[in-house]
């Protein structure tokens, strides 16, 4: 989520927003922030699951460090790894049979631990590559602490050195949803796959994954990023046990009351799971599933209609999950503003909508990241702002006016 950049408080006054500009503001001077990612749509859905997911801890409980001794991954909650191999069966994105689970704060703290796992024995400090455009947090990780062991290595596309590298493969990717593959062609390479949207509601899911090393997210899952979990399926034991080895120097394990929760929540989506097209509406996937793809219906037909912008198309693909064929509905809206315009998210702030620009991604400023995974008033503010930006031939070449302001357009 790019930590440090978040901004705080998402009221402030228009002209402020706007660098002291003029503004014609819509509706009101409520700025949106859809700059990050924060996945808060979910939560109707698990207000209306009420106490199945209610735990409940007692003074006397979880004070050890330890969670289960026999594990090499001794602060991995039972509950949680046996509901992490239940959901991944029940959706069959990934295959969980031989690999180690380790459980971190976050994917954030897993990608640190897994850099450190397969750098650690390099004779080198070694490149860390990602092809553009890129989860702009990625840079940031990496370099924050100018480790000896590796470095931001850029644009994988740019990659041509002869020597051993790491690559991210980030699929569905952020920002823009596509399915990716490893894209620097040749022996050397080690793969870290982030799966952190190969969930039913953003993408088909198309097989049972079974890379190296996969990394996963709660927060992006089920919504509950506030609890902080994330686990690694890791293929290799002796790289499973050097992320231990980072998990104990970093944090010492993992929050239990964080893994008792998520565990609890995981075990609620994966015995759903099962019941697809149950009238129960207790299908996690299904209930957001449907959200997502009504948000992408919603903003196709808006973004049309501005001839301001374009989105992204994604191919049609049988999920085996659903067992429909779908087309992908991503966490994020890669937004491309038409020839001409420059900035982007000049173009949005000035509607007080903060987005993501494309050069944080390693890409170009004339795309945006918008979250499209917002709450219910923040998504629906921003469709109704968005459907009053309209293009018109200004000949300043900006070519944007507020639709309900400015009347000579067309
Ligand atoms: N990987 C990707 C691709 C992400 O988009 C995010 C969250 N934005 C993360 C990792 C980190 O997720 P978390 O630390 O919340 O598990």
């Amino acid at each position: 989520m790019g930590g440090t950049d978040q901004v705080r408080g998402t009221r402030r006054s228009t002209a402020a927003a706007n660098g002291g500009g003029v503004t014609r503001n819509l509706n009101s001077d409520t700025v949106i922030n859809l700059d990050h990612g924060d996945p808060t749509m979910y939560e109707s859905f698990w207000r209306k699951m009420g106490d199945k997911c209610t735990v409940v801890i007692k003074g006397h409980e979880c004070l050890s460090y330890f969670s289960n001794i026999k594990n090499p991954c001794w602060f991995l909650e039972p509950k949680l790894e046996e509901s992490i191999k239940s959901l991944h069966g029940a959706v069959g994105n990934a295959v969980t049979d031989g690999y180690s689970i380790v459980v971190g704060t976050g994917s954030s703290q897993l990608l640190q631990a897994v850099l450190y796992a397969v750098s650690c024995d390099q004779p080198n400090q070694i490149s860390v590559v990602s092809p553009a455009p890129y989860y702009s947090s990625y840079p940031e990780i990496i370099d924050l602490v100018r480790s000896g062991l590796y470095k931001w290595g850029g644009d994988a596309h740019g990659f041509d050195k002869d020597e051993p590298f790491i690559e991210l493969v980030t699929s569905p990717n952020n920002p823009n949803g596509v399915i990716r593959g490893s894209v620097v062609n040749r022996d050397g390479g080690i793969l870290i796959h982030d799966l952190a949207y190969y969930w039913p509601q953003y993408t088909p899911i198309t097989s049972s994954l079974d890379f190296d090393i996969m990394l996963f997210t709660a927060s992006k899952c089920t919504g509950h990023a506030g609890s902080r979990i994330g686990w690694a399926l890791v293929k290799d034991k002796e790289v499973a046990k050097k992320m231990i080895k980072f998990m104990e120097v970093n944090t010492i394990g993992v929050s239990k009351e964080s893994q008792i929760r998520v565990a609890k929540i995981l075990q609620v989506v994966a015995d759903g799971c099962k019941r697809f097209g149950s009238p129960d509406g207790d299908n996690f996937f299904e209930f957001s599933k449907s959200l997502m793809s009504k948000r992408w219906e919603i903003l196709r037909e808006t973004v049309k209609k501005t001839r301001m912008f374009t989105l992204p198309k994604y191919p049609l693909q049988h999920c085996n999950y659903t067992g429909d064929v779908t087309q992908a509905h991503p966490a994020f809206a890669w937004i491309k503003c038409k020839e001409g315009i420059e900035d982007c998210e000049k173009v949005f702030r000035g509607q007080n909508i903060l987005t993501r620009s494309g050069r944080r991604f390693g890409s170009d400023p004339g795309y945006v990241r918008v979250s499209m995974v917002s709450k219910e008033e923040d998504f629906d503010m921003f469709i109704e702002r968005l459907s009053a930006i309209q293009s018109f031939n200004n000949g300043d070449g900006n070519g944007i006016t507020n639709g309900n302001v400015n009347g000579n357009l067309d």
